[in-house]
């Protein structure tokens, strides 16, 4: 057995420890979520949370135990960069550094290209 940590789900009806038909499905979150990497978790948890809609956030963060903060910017992340935009004008991130150009002349291949007397 490896020590994973599988967080236990902080809902309401979780916590009072009834059976509801979600209980289930709580407890497979959190043993999936416990083999994802911090992004994956964050993401995951951001799709729940507008699958659930208006205060998905909250709800999922009970389950989780992730902070309604952290899956507020998932969504935002899954509504930004991960998705692509069919809009032509894409807005600049904003006060970011220059992006990095790769120029088509290597140093390396200007000294390598020249031919040092390779005939004969
Ligand atoms: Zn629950």
């Amino acid at each position: 057995m490896s020590a994973t940590e599988i967080s236990v789900c902080q809902c309401k009806l979780c916590g009072e420890g009834k059976e509801h038909p979600e209980r289930e499905m709580h407890q497979q979150m959190n043993v999936f979520l416990s083999r994802l990497d911090e992004n994956q978790r964050r993401w995951y948890v951001a799709l729940e949370s507008k699958r659930i809609g208006k205060g998905g956030d909250s709800v999922m963060s009970q389950i989780t135990g992730m902070d309604e903060k952290t899956i507020r910017r998932g969504r935002e992340e899954m509504e930004g960069k991960l998705s692509v935009t069919p809009t032509e004008h894409i807005r600049h991130p904003g006060g970011g550094r220059p992006p990095i150009e790769k120029r088509p002349n290597h140093p390396y291949c200007l000294t390598e290209d020249y031919r040092v007397g390779n005939s004969g």
